[in-house]
Formats: structure tokens, C-alpha cells, sequence
């Protein structure tokens, strides 16, 4: 035989294995979703949207000056919601941590399980000055119209807040009963970083010896077309939360005239290296709950998708590129590093003797703030500039082995049936990272559908939600108290 015969026959031998090897691993690769068992809650419609569009018109207002907060508009807040939920109050019993914190308890039949807590927060973000105008309705006025609620909450997270307590009215009506107990914690101040409400409720908690088996907060949603290769609507359940950085670069030395510059300036070497950060970058890696996602939702994908995806074990290069591509994707993958603020020099000819910059950076679970400040200095490789970081690390990363995330998965199911429900990271803060303390999983997703507008709405203009929307929050709400319960 000759020699290129026989390379050829090698050669599509090899081939030939490859590729019933890695269609093989696309054909068989298991689905990771539950059967949707579909929700029979029905929800007295009129009742639920009033109450909600009345939770709006309380301007419960979160200032990062604490003292502009406006507590009258708490205290109304409270008030209606104990006029609007009577079985609640009755019932459950209501703890108010540091005045506002609101947190109730429902006994269950066997105390002998662990709990599972809700919680969600019902402080909003201002609306920016001279945006007023820009509302289609009124941001406080709760408007009804062509089957939506209009205003501030209506997304984050009032939904949240009156969507649990439709859920609770709805089951103590039916007779229901939990086996375990139950806590319902409602935050204040989340959008300030939550420490005199969620903070304060948790180390409550931890003081009297409670650990939850989990606890479920606002978070991922229910999305369309964000997933590539995913045809239908995929619920993201956040299963950690990125940490968040200040890297602060400095430089101090002599100034001078600008008629006779050194060749390097101040200005010049913090330029350099932000240029060389953005140059390097961190190194990406599909781990954790990245990894995690693409293997709920790679079943469900179309067959060339499933393919590359199902053998991550060849294409993870490719994988890893693909993501890159995307901003939002590639924050999926790695630290991500994000110059903010710049500041130097302050007359046009003098040489400024100061000149510093501020990075934002979200940390990767596994990344630490030593780390950050590690790549920093050793990528930037100049001794002169001083670097000091500070902030946040990566919350824990929560199972989605056993049944705890499998609840969730199931209760989402039972009301977006045509949903997958995989776990994602969280790039964005929420109250949930201060349970940590009190659970051994924390899940992160509140359950509605919203499109990338919807995103830009909820801290912006024009935040509201359809009826359907709403009412399918509390339907979820409903099965995850029965699925917690079975
Ligand atoms: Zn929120």
C-alpha cells in the first residue's frame, strides 16, 4: 500500500470515530427539565390588580442620603398592605425588623424541617429628575390601561412583595397548610445595599439559630432570544451573584511644564495601563454557574448548537470565543474590567502631578479581591503607580444538585410549561447575598417574562408589567409554597 494510502485510511478512520463519538454524545445528551405539571390556581384578577397598582402609588423611595427617605410613605405602605391582606395578618405572624423590615412567619405542621424563606423588597429607585416627563403614565400613579400596571415596582420589586402576599391570601383562603415553616422577608432599603432591612433580617435570623434549606429573591427572569440557539423562552435562576470591585490606579510625582515634558508623564501611565488591562483582560473560562447554564439548556437546543455544546469536551475553545463576542455573554466567562472614572491635570499648560483612574470590576466566583489586585500589578507592571482595591467578593455558588433547585425548577414549569429553567450568574447586586449567611442555597428569579427593553425600564422610564405577567408571578409564587410543602 502507499504511504499516503495509507495515511488517508488513518486519517478517515479518525475522522469516522469523531464523529459517531460526538453525534452519539448530541443524541443521547438527557433533558434537565421536570415535566410541567400545569398550575390549577385561579386568581381573582380585579383584586390582584388593584392591589398592586395601589402598591405603587406609595412613594416608598430609596435615597443613597438616608435622611431624604420619606418613612410617612413606609408607613402608608405597611398600612394598606395589612388593610389588603387580612388572612395574612392574621395568620402569619409579622416581625418588624429595624421598623421596616417586614418579616412574617408561618408555622408549619413538622418544625422538625428546615425552613424555606421568600423574600423580595419593596424600597424603589428615584425617578431621575427631568425624566418625569418622559413616562408614558405617571410613575406613581398605578395606572391601569390596555391590560398593563404602570410605575415604579411594578418590575422590581413590588411584583415581588404583592405577588407573595396574593399567593399567601390566595392559600390560607383555600384551607392551606405548610408542613414546614414558612418566612416571608420583605426588604426596605435594597437599592442602597439593603443592610438595615435584608442585612438586619438575616443576622435576626442567624442569631436565633435558623438555617434555611433555601431562600428564593428577585433575580433572573424569564427571557426570549437571549440564549443562542434556545427557541423557547428560557427562565434564568440565579445561583450566585458576581462580586463588585473599585480598583483605584494613582500616580503622584513631580508635575512641570508642559514646554519640557519628561517622556513619560503621569497622564501617559495610567493611560498605559488601562490600555494594557483592556489589552490582557482576564482569562476566560466556562465554569461554574456559566457551565452550569449551557448544560440545562443544551438539550433543548437546535441540533447544530447541541452538537457543539453536547462535546464541550473538544469545542470549549470555540465555546469560549463564541461568548467573547457578546458583552453580556463574556461577563458570563470572566472578571470583567470596566474604567470609570478618569482624573488628571487641570491647567493646559502645566504637567498635572497627580493623575488617577477607577475601574469597575465583577468578580467571577473564584476570583478574589487579592486576586484582582494581584493581575492588576503584575499586568500593569509598573511600580510607580499605586493600586488599591476594595469592594465585594462573589457570593457563594448555590446547588443545583438535589431538590432545593429542582423546587424551583418545578414551580417555574408548572406555570411557563414551554419554559427551560436553567441556573445563570447574577451580574447585578440583590438583598439575596445577605441570606447567605442564613442558607445553605440561595436562588435568585423572579418570575416573570421580560424582554431586554423591559431591563432598561426597571431603573429607567416607563417600568410596567402586563396583567398576565403579573398574575403568572403569583401563580409561581402559589406552586413554589406547594412544591417547598410536598
Ligand atoms: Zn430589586
Amino acid at each position: 500500500m502507499k504511504k499516503w494510502k495509507l495515511f488517508t485510511l488513518i486519517f478517515i478512520s479518525f475522522l469516522t470515530v469523531f464523529l459517531i463519538v460526538t453525534v452519539y454524545k448530541t443524541l443521547t445528551i438527557a433533558s434537565k427539565q421536570p415535566d410541567g405539571q400545569i398550575t390549577e390556581a385561579t386568581v381573582n384578577k380585579n383584586e390582584a390588580v388593584e392591589h398592586l397598582s395601589e402598591a405603587v402609588t406609595y412613594k416608598t423611595i430609596s435615597y443613597q442620603d438616608r435622611a431624604k427617605m420619606e418613612f410617612s410613605e413606609f408607613d402608608r405602605f405597611v398600612d394598606f398592605l395589612e388593610r389588603a391582606y387580612p388572612s395574612v395578618h392574621e395568620e402569619l405572624q409579622l416581625e418588624k425588623i429595624n421598623d421596616y423590615g417586614l418579616m412574617y412567619q408561618w408555622k408549619g405542621k413538622d418544625n422538625g424541617k428546615q425552613p424555606i424563606g421568600l423574600t423580595s423588597h419593596y424600597d424603589v429607585v428615584p425617578v431621575l429628575d427631568g425624566t418625569e416627563g418622559n413616562w408614558e403614565q405617571e410613575p406613581f400613579s398605578g395606572t391601569v390601561i390596555d391590560d398593563k400596571i404602570w410605575g415604579r415596582g411594578t418590575l422590581d420589586d413590588k411584583i415581588g412583595v404583592i405577588g407573595i402576599l396574593q399567593a399567601l391570601e390566595y392559600l390560607l383562603k383555600e384551607g392551606y397548610e405548610p408542613e414546614r415553616d414558612m418566612y416571608f422577608m420583605f426588604g426596605f432599603d435594597e437599592e442602597i445595599g439593603g443592610d438595615l432591612g435584608a442585612k438586619a433580617m438575616a443576622d435576626t435570623l442567624k442569631d436565633r439559630g435558623i438555617q434555611f434549606e433555601y431562600v428564593l429573591d428577585e433575580g433572573g427572569a424569564i427571557v426570549e432570544d437571549m440564549v443562542p440557539g434556545v427557541q423557547s423562552p428560557v427562565g434564568v435562576v440565579g445561583i450566585s451573584e458576581k462580586g463588585s470591585a473599585t480598583a483605584e490606579l494613582s500616580i503622584e510625582g513631580s508635575g512641570g511644564h508642559s514646554s519640557q515634558p519628561k517622556s513619560q508623564t503621569n497622564i501617559g501611565r495610567i493611560a498605559r495601563a488601562i490600555t494594557k488591562l483592556e489589552d490582557t483582560q482576564f482569562p476566560a473560562d466556562l465554569k461554574g454557574p456559566g457551565e452550569d447554564l449551557f448544560e440545562y439548556v443544551a438539550p433543548e437546543m437546535s441540533f447544530g448548537m447541541r452538537y457543539i455544546f453536547s462535546n464541550k469536551w473538544i469545542f470549549e475553545p470555540v465555546i469560549e470565543r463564541v461568548l467573547l463576542q457578546e458583552p453580556a455573554s463574556a461577563a458570563l466567562i470572566r472578571t470583567t474590567i470596566a474604567p470609570t472614572i478618569f482624573q488628571a491635570g487641570e491647567q493646559y499648560n502645566a504637567l498635572p502631578e497627580k493623575a488617577s483612574a477607577v475601574i469597575n470590576l465583577r468578580l467571577m466566583p473564584g476570583d478574589s479581591l487579592q486576586d484582582v489586585k494581584t493581575f492588576i500589578e503584575e499586568t500593569i507592571e509598573d511600580d510607580s503607580i499605586k493600586v488599591e482595591v476594595e469592594g465585594s467578593e462573589a457570593t457563594k455558588v448555590s446547588s443545583v444538585e438535589g431538590e432545593p433547585f429542582q423546587k424551583v425548577q418545578q414551580a417555574a414549569k408548572n406555570v411557563y410549561n414551554d419554559a427551560v429553567i436553567a441556573p445563570y450568574l447574577m451580574f447585578a447586586g440583590s438583598d439575596a447575598k445577605h441570606y447567605d449567611s442564613v442558607s445553605d442555597n440561595t436562588y435568585r428569579f423572579l418570575p416573570v417574562q421580560i424582554t431586554s427593553e423591559d431591563l432598561n425600564r426597571m431603573h429607567g422610564t416607563n417600568e410596567h408589567i402586563s396583567i398576565d405577567n403579573y398574575l403568572n408571578a403569583i401563580k409561581f409564587y402559589i406552586e413554589i409554597i406547594k412544591e417547598s410543602n410536598r
